[in-house]
């Protein structure tokens, strides 16, 4: 059934040593981020649109009236609190409800509206009349699968007539057995037992195919040869629908395997810029010195909230014990604290409880926090290579228009590596990163 226990999602423990980088994986940061989101992210660049059939005008839809839902459904979209759609949505909507149906691929970062669009389209294809499996979804984990039932569940809220199921680990039907629900939402695995080994329903019967999370998928092994495999098994005819928060060649080449003659839609992202960031970097000796530097800092300058970025875990929790000490409040997010634990750090943060957020990769991208303004690289971001990572440096210090007040970045330097990767980032960007001598610290303001 849909009643899962929420408490039994937490992430995957890293098996990292203490002393390696504290990287996040691809589907752990999904996942945090859509528990995280409250609300959706609103863009103001538009869609850009590929391959358009001439045959069929793509319209676009200002309300949710306009697409013409059954009124069960309808109501369960307002009872979500969702007033009108969002951009992606006001474009892949018509086309995902359209008759004939039309395959998609679309893309856009997370937040944006997707789940929300594909499980409108997934829940209105589907006829209660017919007790078998008609939607498949398909999604990388099974915690992301969760969610994504969850939203289906919502959002069928006054059609008690549609039933659905999650295929993955721990839900188990007996052999012999045929499924009569009408959606199932689950992982390659799962979905390729039940469909494909087993027989437990006729994959000829499915209408809508539904491959979310595509860039987590292609990221875990096997799995995209399992998707393919339960691909092959679907007639034509199905509706083939395809989403990733990004669009990189790999990403591509898999889409252009599942979904034949897509309609392709972009939504452009709000790029991230350091224009309104002063970049400064301090030269020191030791750790000790580093941790001196911050508090000159603090000493001189009013700062409304800061977040520090270690490269390790052990220099994350060394630094925030030195900093409790002398009796700054500080915040440490970090790998090893479960989902439930990084919300309750990052919602204190945001309510303005811990002035200092100490924290390693595991999300350079995704704090908006409008009221941080001093961003401090205690270790410069690097690679594998150990060369200059300028994508990490841009989330970590870089705003977006929405959060467009000015900020203060202050890298902190010492070794010679650490100085060529600073150098090298500033050479990336073209944007001089100064000198601060933090004795005379009067002038950063
Ligand atoms: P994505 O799949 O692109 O990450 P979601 O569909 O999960 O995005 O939507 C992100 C957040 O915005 C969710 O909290 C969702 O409930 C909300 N949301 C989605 N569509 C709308 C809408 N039309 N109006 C208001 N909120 C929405």
């Amino acid at each position: 059934g849909l009643g899962l226990n929420k408490s039994i999602i937490s992430l995957n423990q890293t098996t990292d040593s203490e002393e390696s980088a504290d990287n996040a994986n691809p589907a752990d940061t999904s996942l945090l981020m859509k528990i995280i989101r409250q609300g959706l992210v609103e863009s103001k660049l538009d869609i850009e649109i590929q391959r358009k059939d001439p045959n069929s005008p793509l319209y676009s839809v200002k309300t949710f009236e306009a697409l013409h839902l059954k009124p069960n459904l309808l109501k369960g979209v307002y009872a979500m609190g969702f007033n009108a759609p969002s951009k992606i949505q006001e474009t892949a909507l018509p086309t995902l409800l359209a008759d004939p149906p039309q395959n998609m691929i679309a893309q856009s970062q997370s937040g944006t509206g997707k789940t929300a669009a594909f499980v409108l389209a997934m829940l209105s294809r589907v006829d209660p009349t017919k007790n078998y499996p008609q939607v498949l979804c398909l999604s990388p984990t099974y915690e992301l699968a969760i969610q994504t039932g969850e939203v289906a569940a919502k959002m069928a809220k006054f059609c008690p007539e549609i039933k659905l199921k999650y295929a993955v680990r721990g839900e188990e039907v007996p052999r012999g057995t045929k499924i009569t629900d009408h959606i199932l939402i689950g992982t390659p695995g799962k979905m390729m037992d039940w469909g494909v080994r087993f027989g437990m329903f006729d994959m000829n019967k499915i209408k809508v195919f539904v491959l979310d999370e595509a860039d987590v998928m292609i990221d875990r092994q096997g799995h995209q040869d399992q998707c393919i495999r339960i691909h092959k098994c679907l007639p034509t005819t199905c509706q083939m629908m395809f989403f990733s928060a990004t669009y990189d060649t790999a990403v591509m080449e898999f889409a252009e395997i599942i979904v034949p003659n897509p309609i392709i839609i972009r939504l452009l992202r709000e790029e991230e810029s350091l224009d309104n960031i002063k970049q400064y970097y301090v030269k020191c000796k030791s750790p000790e010195e580093k941790y001196t530097a911050i508090c000159n800092i603090y000493g001189v300058i009013t700062i409304g909230q800061a977040i520090i970025f270690c490269h390790t875990r052990k220099t994350a929790s060394w630094l925030s014990e030195k900093m409790s000490s002398d009796g700054h409040s500080v915040a440490v997010l970090s790998g090893e604290l479960t989902v439930e634990q990084r919300i309750a750090v990052l919602d204190r943060f945001r309510a303005g409880l811990e002035k200092v957020l100490i924290t390693t990769n595991v999300l350079s991208r995704g704090i908006d926090v409008e009221q941080v303004t001093l961003v401090v690289n205690f270790d410069m971001p690097m690679d594998l290579d150990r060369k200059a990572d300028c994508e990490t440096y841009l989330h970590r210090i870089g705003r977006t228009g929405r959060f467009g007040k000015a900020g203060i970045a202050i890298n902190l330097i010492d070794s010679s590596l650490a100085m060529q990767i600073c150098s090298d980032i500033e050479a990336h960007f073209g944007k001089k990163i100064q000198l601060l001598d933090i004795e005379d610290a009067e002038e950063i303001e």
